[in-house]
């Protein structure tokens, strides 16, 4: 676990989500699942109502998501535009990856939240879920870059 030292901000999840993420996860074993969250800011952190499934199109989608160009473009253009990505590790931690990293460059600016998912390890375990805030620092030069700050997840009760 990295120490953050800053604001992240709390990520909570209504339960529909949850149940959504984990489906989503376990039925595109071995392959990584991805799509986007729909919600809002609320209450100093992030609210996350509903998941939206994108098809993994990545030449290795065993090591890798690439979200089918239709269902990104479609997930775009919604109102109002998603607030986070999710995707899956099928076979390891749900700690970002430098390809995650990597892939966080040239996110939208209504991106606020990442979510990374792992099947469930222990038993009755559903998924192993952690969350980050997506922070933007300006470089000297201008340009932007794109980074995660670990976050708190809680769960709604409804
Ligand atoms: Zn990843």
């Amino acid at each position: 676990m990295t120490a953050y030292q800053g604001t992240a901000p709390t990520i909570r999840l209504r339960p529909s989500v949850y149940q959504a993420l984990g489906k989503h996860l376990a039925s595109n074993l071995p392959h990584e699942a991805c799509g986007v969250l729909l919600g809002a800011a609320a209450a100093g952190g992030m609210r996350i109502d509903t998941y939206v499934p994108m098809r993994n199109v990545a030449p290795d989608p065993l090591h890798a998501f690439v979200p089918h160009p239709a269902d990104w473009v479609s997930a775009l253009f919604m109102t109002p535009p998603p607030v986070g990505l999710f995707h899956s590790h099928p076979r390891s931690a749900p700690l970002p990856s430098a390809a995650d990293y990597a892939g966080l460059q040239g996110l939208e600016e209504h991106f606020a939240v990442y979510l990374i998912g792992a099947p469930g390890s222990a038993a009755g375990e559903f998924i192993r879920l952690n969350g980050y805030g997506i922070t933007r620092t300006r470089t000297g030069q201008g340009s932007l870059s794109l980074g995660l700050a670990e976050a708190q997840l809680q769960l709604l009760l409804k």
